[in-house]
């Protein structure tokens, strides 16, 4: 069979009404005039001006001459529609850019049926399971992600906090962080903690790794085992990611499925609409456990006496009625609603620890 090397081939199979047998196998030959389609059962030659092509569910392509019905090509190699002969043809450019289009129609539509289903999935699962469905989501959002929220949550805030640069509180300060960061070990994180001026004893941990801690925590926690009770506290909502976890979960259905199908920028700004809320901390009752439990672990890891965690808890609780009147301690204790509840469940900590005694003295820690 003499070889046109002009021609242009693609395997193909054809079927024709003398076929009862169905297809036949063979190949596609172009050339700049016709397309032809040649097997062994025998050949056809259509002129490309009147080539019809059609796209068929199978995600194959369909050849035919209006002319000689009885002939059907396919073939399902998608480079044929982009052929050099094609191209040159008006009548063909244009066929093939319909097929295009309906296929990307088709993508879309299909993708946004698969997104529906999960979503629908992930619906009813959240539902039943709200927990395991929150914890999936916050994994699938990359820590740099978090980071970059937590900057910008800060950057945001900055106008409104006044930061202390106070070199002796510093030095106390530093000296109970890095004793406890030893505790907590290597994370995805670095903990950047800022003190700033604010009465109200109390702190907050930023999504990916800011602390932001009240000058009025010092005043309360009279040693610095309390105070590292409440640091590893907040470290842990940055480690177990609370903070996304409670975005996720407040933020509902709509950011779940920009979770999806978002980059960096477009879940910055889904997230940052809610990201307020993130400063007002209300963590659920189960994550000021779980801060809690996690936060024990870091303290007895760091050698320190978790108990100070419960004692300066204590000492929120039993300087309420006083501060009731200015309303304080009130926002402090109804941002971290069920302290009694905790001050409960470290004490069972206490209780089962194997530990009892052997931590270290952290500056003078004395302890009530
Ligand atoms: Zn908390």
């Amino acid at each position: 069979m003499p070889v046109n090397p002009h021609e242009h081939r693609y395997a193909a199979t054809a079927s024709h009404s003398s076929l009862y047998e169905g297809e036949v196998s063979g190949e596609i030959l172009l050339d700049s005039q016709s397309f032809r389609f040649r097997s062994e059962a025998g050949e056809v030659e259509i002129p490309l001006d009147r080539l019809q092509i059609e796209r068929t569910g199978t995600d194959q392509f369909l050849f035919y001459d209006p002319e000689q019905t009885d002939w059907s090509v396919y073939t399902s190699e998608p480079g044929i529609l982009s052929d050099y002969y094609f191209k040159r043809r008006n009548s063909i450019r244009l066929q093939v850019r319909e097929i295009l289009a309906q296929r990307e129609g088709l993508r879309t539509l299909r993708l946004a049926a698969v997104f529906l289903a999960c979503f629908a999935a992930l619906a009813g699962l959240a539902w039943m399971s709200s927990g395991w469905v929150l914890q999936f989501l916050v994994n699938r959002v990359p820590v740099a992600w978090e980071k970059n929220l937590g900057q910008s949550l800060l950057d945001e805030a900055r106008e409104d906090l006044h930061f202390v640069h106070d070199p002796k509180l510093s030095a106390t300060f530093g000296a109970v962080t890095n004793h406890l960061l030893r505790g907590v070990g290597k994370t995805d994180y670095q903990f950047r903690f800022h003190l700033v001026a604010d009465p109200t004893p109390n702190a907050h941990a930023l999504p990916g790794g800011h602390v932001i801690v009240n000058t009025g925590l010092f005043e309360m926690a009279s040693s610095p085992r309390e105070l590292a009770g409440v640091l590893a506290h907040e470290i842990a909502h940055v480690t177990q990611r609370h903070g996304m976890r409670k975005m996720i979960s407040t933020a509902g259905p709509y950011y779940v499925l920009r979770l999806f199908i978002s980059d960096q920028a477009g879940f910055l700004a889904a997230v940052s609409e809610g990201s307020q809320l993130l400063l007002q901390q209300n963590f659920s009752r189960e994550l000021e456990r779980e801060a809690d439990q996690i936060a024990w672990q870091y303290l007895v890891a760091a050698s320190i006496d978790p108990r100070g965690l419960a004692e300066f808890l204590r000492k929120c609780r039993d300087a309420m009625p006083a501060a009731q009147v200015t309303g304080r301690l009130n926002r402090l204790l109804s941002s971290h609603p069920p302290t009694e509840e905790r001050i409960r469940h470290l004490a069972s900590l206490w209780q089962a620890a194997p530990r009892k005694s052997g931590f270290v003295e952290l500056l003078n820690d004395t302890g009530p």
